[in-house]
């Protein structure tokens, strides 16, 4: 006999068209939906089982689903974060891992890339980035370095138009199959943190740098995430991203966006967690009537869409102020003005919506612990969201750190605020 597993269909995207969203964005949202389900739903267990899910990029990049943060310009859909949270939420509810991979691959490094890029990075890494041609990794996290990137060892030596590059990074996401890594690097050991790295573009071709070291994760396991070895690997200098020293703005700058797409993929396994349960405790009896029927259950639902409500008015709002600041000023007051309004929604979202992945699951009893259901995976892959991008105590450390500054800037307009 075989078991239903999913109770979800993709015929419902009108349970989520709400008001704060525009006629176009909610259009897009079933467009995305459809492509979503249509061409990956079926995948998720076989890209689990692969730990890849690279060969499904180039049909993200033709759907027009992959770089929306980039300009058309360069290469991209030229959609802005607004859009490219929802892409993140659909894609983020079928295959998270595919979520996370589009993520690295068309927002986290090809935003700096094109903030940052010389015309000839743009042309040569940028373009076919967009276009899944390649494919990419975002290296920062090393043993010594988590959550304080004042730890980062890898060292970047110059050497004539060279640099020598030795070091060691690990939690790698993609790093095994990417083309090129977008690698932080310590240049002046003598200098402030805020001026002692830089970033730098390197292939993978390049003798020296071993991403072979794959970690086996308990989630997010579509993908690769692995321990770079660096080893003497030499590069031109035309692959170092902005200038020396400018490393910790690049990276300021992506972390912004990511943790705002973070919030939307956990948003996406928590909203498809949610809809496998309302649909389950629609269609299973107990005690002579349907799971909804029982108060202890119909309340999980009801806190569970009240929960991702309030998770995606954080992540709206976050991202609208993103493109906002982004499209009137620089990319630093981008990643300075919507730090905070990141953070709570990172926050929020990282914990809650785990909180809704294991209330679903309860919803569905024994049949949500078994491989193949939708609950199954969510759960699994929606703990990453805790400490992934910076973990829950250092978002908690930015908001009370930023809510200080804005208290001080109130009552002194001159004053710059404590930042402790
Ligand atoms: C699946 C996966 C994919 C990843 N992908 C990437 C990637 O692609 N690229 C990359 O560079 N990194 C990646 N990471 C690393 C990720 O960003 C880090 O795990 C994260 O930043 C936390 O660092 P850490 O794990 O070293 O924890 P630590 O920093 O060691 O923290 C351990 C604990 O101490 C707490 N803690 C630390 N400092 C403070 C403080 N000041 N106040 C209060 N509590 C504190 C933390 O909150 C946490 O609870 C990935 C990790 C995973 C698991």
């Amino acid at each position: 006999m075989s078991v239903k597993k999913i109770y979800a269909t993709p015929l419902e995207p009108h349970t989520w068209f709400d008001a704060f969203e525009s006629p176009e964005e909610r259009d897009f949202r079933a467009r995305v939906r459809e492509f979503a389900w249509a061409n990956f739903e079926h995948q998720r267990d076989d890209c689990d089982a692969k730990n890849r899910c690279k060969h499904l990029l180039p049909l993200v990049a033709d759907g027009g689903y992959l770089a929306t943060l980039v300009a058309k310009e360069h290469g991209g859909e030229g959609q802005g974060l607004g859009y490219s949270v929802i892409i993140a939420q659909e894609m983020g509810g079928v295959i998270p891992s595919l979520a996370a991979y589009r993520a690295v691959n068309g927002n986290f490094v090809s935003k700096p890339l094109e903030e940052f890029g010389t015309p000839d990075q743009i042309d040569r890494f940028l373009r076919p980035l967009c276009a899944a041609e390649i494919t990419t990794a975002l290296a920062i996290s090393e043993p010594t370095a988590g959550s304080d990137v004042g730890g980062i060892q890898t060292r970047a030596v110059r050497d004539g138009d060279s640099w020598v590059i030795n070091g060691f990074k690990q939690h790698i996401s993609g790093g095994a199959e990417a083309d090129f890594i977008l690698v932080y690097a310590v240049t002046d050991p003598e200098a402030s943190l805020s001026s002692r790295l830089t970033a730098f573009i390197v292939p993978t071709s390049v003798p020296g740098v071993d991403p072979s070291d794959e970690e086996q994760t308990m989630g997010v396991r579509g993908m690769s995430h692995t321990r770079v070895r660096l080893d003497d690997v030499r590069i031109d200098d035309s692959l170092r991203l902005g200038a020396v020293g400018e490393g910790l703005r690049i990276m300021f700058f992506g972390l912004a966006a990511e943790r705002i797409d973070i919030s939307a993929r956990a948003l996406g396994c928590g909203t498809r967690a949610f809809e496998e349960a309302r649909a389950y405790a629609a269609e299973r009896h107990q005690f002579g009537k349907p799971l909804r029927a029982l108060q202890a259950v119909s309340h999980k639902i009801s806190q569970m869409r009240t929960t991702i409500d309030a998770g995606r008015l954080l992540v709206l709002r976050a991202a609208r102020l993103y493109d906002e600041v982004l499209a009137t000023t620089g990319p630093e007051e981008a990643s300075e003005a919507c730090n905070e309004e990141s953070s709570i929604a990172k926050l929020f979202c990282g914990e809650q919506m785990f909180w809704v992945c294991d209330t679903a699951m309860q919803v569905f009893g024994g049949l949500g612990y078994e491989q193949g259901t939708a609950v199954e995976a969510m759960f699994r892959d929606t703990r990453v969201f805790r400490f992934g991008g910076g973990t829950d105590e250092i978002q908690r450390h930015i908001i009370q750190r930023d809510e200080y500054k804005r208290l001080a800037r109130s009552r002194d307009p001159g004053a710059s605020g404590n930042s402790s």
